[in-house]
């Protein structure tokens, strides 16, 4: 079964290359590297979901390459198998302790080979799957601030990098208690949720941002946006808000 997950091969041998990649490519799609460099490159390009890394090659070693693979931010954690021929245990510990997943010696069994790389693949599946609900708030399926505390962080250096501004709007549902009261928990739980996607439905922007703050909080990051910008964005905001007519019998009147 073919999955869309993908595997990225790196080794110098070319008999090796095609012999893993017609072990594996029914099932994933398959990525070939002959050298460290090629590798390397691959793995930023592609973002595959495993690699299988050969230990003996000229120029740069399999050793050399995960100790690279695991100090760039885009690759770090990308799981590494090392697939070798090597027999001394010290290569295998050294593979291990640089952050290899796995260890397949040669010569191995082929259908110990693909269990292994459906293994490591189902749990990079589960992480992918954990991280992103890690990053959602349940209720309003907007962004939590867990992930608002590391989108700050990226916007803020990019900012400071870019030398560019960004805005940053918090919004507060006026008198979400009182609604709460009358209308029930129910009732305020399902304003939020359409309160959230009022508000992302006017961020339009792939980098604009929108996550639950708090109770009846949310925080708005608009990058590279002008007070003014900001300003416009969030009317349109108010506007779709206003839009949804909520009622709210006993609050007091707001006009703006
Ligand atoms: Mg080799």
């Amino acid at each position: 079964m073919m999955n869309n997950q993908k595997v990225l091969i790196i080794d110098d041998e070319k008999a090796n290359l095609k012999f893993l990649r017609d072990i594996l490519k029914d099932e994933v799609e398959v990525i070939l590297a002959k050298d460290g460099n090629q590798g390397i490159k691959k793995a930023i390009e592609f973002r595959p979901d495993l690699i299988l890394l050969d230990v003996v090659m000229p120029v740069m070693d399999g050793f050399e390459v995960i100790e690279k693979l695991k100090k760039e931010a885009e690759t770090s954690a990308i799981p590494v198998i090392f697939v070798t021929g090597e027999l001394e245990v010290n290569k295998e510990e050294r593979g291990l302790k640089l952050g290899a997943c796995d260890y397949i010696q040669k010569p191995f069994k082929i259908a110990i080979l693909k269990a292994r790389v459906r293994l490591h693949l189902k749990m990079a599946r589960q992480r992918t799957m954990l991280a992103q609900l890690a990053n959602i708030d349940p209720l309003t399926s907007v962004a939590n601030r867990r992930r608002y505390n590391e989108v700050f962080d990226i916007e803020w250096l990019s900012a400071l990098r870019e030398k560019s501004v960004f805005s940053l709007v918090m919004i507060d549902i006026d008198n979400f208690k009182g609604f709460n009261d009358c209308y029930g928990h129910a009732a305020g739980d399902r304003a939020l949720e359409k309160v959230a996607n009022a508000i992302s439905g006017q961020l339009k922007r792939p980098r604009d941002f929108v996550a639950r703050y708090g109770g009846e909080e949310f925080v708005v990051i608009l990058p590279d946006t002008s007070t003014q910008g900001a300003i416009d964005i969030m009317q349109a905001c108010r506007k779709a808000v206003e839009a949804l007519q909520i009622k709210h019998e006993t609050a007091p009147v707001m006009v703006i």
